[in-house]
């Protein structure tokens, strides 16, 4: 099986995921630029974080096998700081990267005025740069996010096919199906959609445009929630050609519309810039005088 996460945060994760991802079938992921928990207070922040986007996080997956994109953007909480805005005139020059294979996560967190500009002029960017727009919709208030959402999408320059909208569920999916966007589900453990609603899910709207995601990051979330669908698919009667088409296809169809995705993962360089995913001398080597063999 193979499977493809068209939305992590692996920044916020460590190398035994990576590992136990590749085991379980990932092959590539997609990692949205997003808010880190603690506020950015400049736009020099979003940068090193852009910056680490296309270097560091790509290389330490390829040392698991596992290829890496990222999509960029300033998210829709932060659009809210005008500390943070600044960052909009810096995107396009990052935008042309080749790693870069969507505008995103944008859209609305709160719904204001200042997420409206922000969410207007990243589709716009996105059209500019011929790229797609991973699209957030709102936590609280679903139906209502989703219908502003749709309509600002629709005042500008981005067809809704080249648009993922994100984090649906049952009360969003079918308004969101008739608009003609792609069906971003995100699966956590506790909050938000589980393994059982989303194969429902699939039941009742079938696998077209269909993207499931684990959005991992730095809260309590699952990074292997994307086999754990594939699984529970299976046992309830879909085929391998149906999960293969939810967690391959569509995220690679989608996500293929920048003409960027490169699924090779070739880069197996031991060091990024200097540094390397090691801690202490590899224990197949020689130890200096004096360090036990048991210090990593
Ligand atoms: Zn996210």
């Amino acid at each position: 099986m193979r499977i493809f996460d068209p939305h992590i945060h692996m920044t916020s994760r460590t190398t035994d995921d990576y590992e136990a991802m590749y085991a379980a079938g990932v092959r590539a992921v997609v990692e949205p630029a997003f808010w880190l928990g603690q506020p950015r207070t400049s736009p020099a922040s979003f940068l090193d974080y852009f910056d680490s986007l296309l270097g560091w996080e790509p290389f330490r997956a390829a040392q698991y096998g596992i290829a890496h994109h990222c999509t960029l953007a300033l998210n829709p909480k932060e659009a809210n700081d005008p500390r943070c805005t600044p960052v909009l005139d810096e995107l396009p020059r990052y935008l042309v990267k080749d790693n870069v294979v969507a505008v995103g996560e944008i859209g609305y967190d709160s719904m204001t005025p200042a997420e409206d500009a922000a969410f207007a002029a990243q589709l716009q960017l996105a059209a500019d740069h011929g790229l797609p727009a991973l699209v957030h919709t709102p936590h609280r208030d679903k139906l209502a996010g989703l219908r502003r959402t749709l309509d600002v999408v629709r005042e500008s320059a981005l067809p809704l096919d080249r648009v993922l909208v994100d984090h649906l569920n049952e009360t969003t999916v079918k308004e969101a199906k008739d608009s003609g966007c792609w069906l971003g589900f995100s699966v956590y453990p506790d909050t938000k959609m589980d393994e059982e609603r989303m194969v429902a899910i699939l039941r009742d709207h079938g696998p077209e445009r269909v993207l499931v995601n684990s959005a991992a990051d730095w809260g309590k979330s699952d990074p292997l929630k994307t086999r754990k669908v594939a699984d529970l698919m299976l046992a309830e009667g879909f085929t391998e050609d149906d999960v293969d088409r939810v967690l391959w296809r569509n995220p690679v169809a989608f996500y293929g519309l920048s003409g960027r995705l490169d699924l090779d993962v070739t880069a197996t360089d031991a060091t990024h810039e200097g540094n390397s995913i090691l801690r202490g001398v590899p224990r197949d080597e020689p130890r200096p005088a004096g360090v036990p063999d048991t210090e990593a």
